[in-house]
Parts: structure tokens; C-alpha cells; sequence
């Protein structure tokens, strides 16, 4: 993208632009904090839900030919819950698969790194900073919330032109952008642009093209490109301000999964979805296993078929939540994304 400022045009002294601004947010926030006393995410809802994406993952390597040894790669893994649930069901459910495959964590932040070794302590398991340090055989990579933490852009329409979002004293301030876009947006429009995210689905894309394979990308967003400013920050489990408090915050926005997809094709992967997180779920077996694991305990019972509820529910996370597979082009349809 050509998106540099105009010759003439220098930000003032202390403009930081949005996406630099939520990177070093994002890194103090990760590096220093707890995520998790802000906000919640599925792993940590229902235990299912990790399982249900392990015996996906395990149900694709049958299908890729049972390669050995296989990467199991997740991105941002939190507390290595999700990682934790997928382990047990597929030791469960596929033991081949469990024996053929190497855990590769993607994770910058040594806070959480720490959780997952501890969470993770009965798996042989390898970190990364970057994915691209990940060793080149077939893999099977899960990520979810990875992509919504990453920095954006934002551009505003102003006139015939755009300017872009830079941060200065808590507050936006806009300056002229030379971005090309000629598309028919009303005064006021915001788009976002996710750069390191395009460049994760090119990188993706061309992997699974070389090596073979498989990703399951689960985040929140629409399903096509919109306008509109995403931009939302979490602390407690409340809506705060994004730029008040940077590094103290839980900044995030939505994913734009139609153009994460297109960065995968043009890279060589094929695509299917995004579908709402709800159907997907339902797809796997998920309100079947929630209500075994409600049978199983009792005293817990309401408590898993509330949790099942709040992931697969149209008015709750189960429509605003996507997945999105990506996988080479030799694959048949992975589980979930039937069309019917
Ligand atoms: N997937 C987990 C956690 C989501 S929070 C869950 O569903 O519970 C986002 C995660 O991404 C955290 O583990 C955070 O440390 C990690 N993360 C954020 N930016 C990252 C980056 N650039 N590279 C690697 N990990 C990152």
C-alpha cells in the first residue's frame, strides 16, 4: 500500500501514528499485565471449546495423509488453555496424531509464556516470537484473538481525499494522506488497515502452499470489508477509552476477514468462510460435548450450558465471532465449513 504522507506534511512533535501508537501499547500491555483481568475469551469460557478445535485439527491431519512429524503451531496462546483442551482430546480421540505432532507456540509476552509452560508442563512444547522462525515441514496452525491484537491504520475520509489517525496527548489528530483509494466513501468514513496482519495471511498462505497444511483463524469482525471505526479497549471487563491509558488497557479491533482471506489466496492457500463462530461450533459437536461435560458434573451443570450458550449464540458470540480456514490447495473441505 502507498500510504506515506505527503512530502510537504510532518507530523507534529509527539504524533505517534495509531498503529505505532497501539504496537508499543500492546507490548507494554502484554509484557506487564494479566490480560485476562480485563477480559475473557472462549478457551477460558468452556473447556470444549479447545477440544472441539483439536479434534478439527486432528480430523484435517487424517486428511493431509497422516505427515510425521507435524507442527500443531497456535499464535497468541494466552494462558495455553485452548492448547491445554485440543492436547487432551486428541491424545484421546487420535493418539497417532498425538504422537506425530511437535507443539510450536507463537508468544512475545514473557508473562504469559510463563502461564502456558506451566499450563503445558506434560508437553514437549517450542516458542517463537515470530512465526516465521517456525520450522519448515507441514503444520496445522489454531489462533484465536491473535489477529484483533494487532496494530492498525486508520484512515478518514476528508473531502476527495484521506488523511490518517495519529495519537497525540490522548486525542486524534489527522493529517493528509497521499492512499490512493478512490472508493465512494461518505465525509467522516473511517477504514482500517491491518498491516502486520496482511502480512501474516501472505506468509500463511504461502507456507501451507509450499509445506502443506492447514489454519483455523477464529477473532470477531464482519464477514465483509466495512467502514467504521473498530477501534475498543477493555479494562475489567469494561468499555474504556483506547487512547486514555496505552500499555494499562486491552486495545483491540475488528478483523477484516475478507481482506486477510485475499492476502492468503494471492499467496497461494485456499479459503473457506468466514462463518459465524455459532454454526461453526455447532458443526463440531460442540452443544453435544457441553452437554456431556453438563451431565458429568452436576454442580456445574448450568454453568457449562451457560458457557455453551455464550459462545454459540447469535446475540451473544456466536455471530459477531468468525473462522476462517485457510489450507492448501490439496485438501478436501475442512470440518465445519460444509456449504450446506
Ligand atoms: N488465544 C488466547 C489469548 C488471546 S489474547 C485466548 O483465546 O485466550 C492475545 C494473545 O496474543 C496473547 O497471548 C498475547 O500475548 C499474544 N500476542 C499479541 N500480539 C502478539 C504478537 N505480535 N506476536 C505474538 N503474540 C502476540
Amino acid at each position: 500500500m502507498k500510504s506515506a504522507l505527503p512530502e510537504d506534511t510532518h507530523p507534529p512533535k509527539g504524533a505517534e501514528r495509531l498503529d505505532h501508537f497501539m504496537a508499543r501499547a500492546a507490548a507494554a500491555y502484554y509484557a506487564a499485565r494479566d490480560p485476562f483481568q480485563d477480559f475473557t475469551t472462549s478457551p477460558e469460557i468452556s473447556q470444549a471449546f479447545g477440544e472441539c478445535l483439536g479434534l478439527w485439527a486432528a480430523v484435517t491431519w487424517q486428511a493431509m495423509g497422516r505427515p510425521n512429524p507435524i507442527l500443531l503451531v497456535e499464535c497468541g496462546p494466552g494462558r495455553g488453555s485452548l492448547m491445554a483442551d485440543a492436547l487432551r482430546a486428541i491424545a484421546e480421540m487420535m493418539p497417532d496424531f498425538r504422537a506425530a505432532l511437535r507443539v510450536h507456540l507463537v508468544e512475545t509476552s514473557p508473562l504469559l509464556r510463563e502461564a502456558q509452560a506451566a499450563k503445558l508442563s506434560a508437553a514437549a512444547v517450542t516458542w517463537h516470537e515470530d512465526v516465521a522462525a517456525l520450522p519448515e515441514v507441514p503444520m496445522i496452525l489454531l489462533a484465536n484473538e491473535f489477529l484483533d491484537a494487532l496494530p492498525i491504520r486508520q484512515f478518514i475520509r476528508r473531502g476527495a481525499s484521506w488523511c490518517e489517525r495519529f495519537v497525540m496527548h490522548g486525542a486524534f489528530i489527522e493529517l493528509p494522506s497521499d492512499v490512493g483509494w478512490n472508493h465512494d466513501a461518505p465525509e467522516g468514513a473511517v477504514r482500517e488497515v491491518n498491516e502486520p496482519a496482511q502480512h501474516f495471511a501472505a506468509w500463511l498462505g504461502a507456507r501451507l502452499a509450499r509445506h502443506g497444511g492447514a489454519a483455523l483463524l477464529i477473532d470477531y469482525g464482519p464477514a465483509e470489508s466495512a467502514f467504521g471505526d473498530s477501534l475498543q479497549a477493555m479494562r475489567a471487563g469494561q468499555p474504556v477509552e483506547p487512547l486514555s491509558a496505552a500499555g494499562e488497557v486491552d486495545i483491540t479491533a475488528h478483523v477484516d476477514f475478507a481482506a486477510f482471506a485475499a492476502a492468503a489466496r494471492a499467496a497461494g492457500a485456499i479459503t473457506h468462510g468466514p462463518l459465524p463462530q455459532g454454526v461453526f461450533l455447532q458443526r463440531l459437536g460442540f452443544m453435544t460435548r457441553a452437554a456431556m461435560l453438563a451431565r458429568l458434573d452436576p454442580a456445574r451443570a448450568q454453568a457449562q450450558l451457560a458457557a455453551a450458550h455464550r459462545l454459540t449464540a447469535p446475540e451473544a458470540m456466536g455471530r459477531l465471532f468468525k473462522a476462517l480456514a485457510l489450507c492448501d490447495a490439496s485438501l478436501p473441505l475442512p470440518a465445519g465449513f460444509e456449504t450446506s
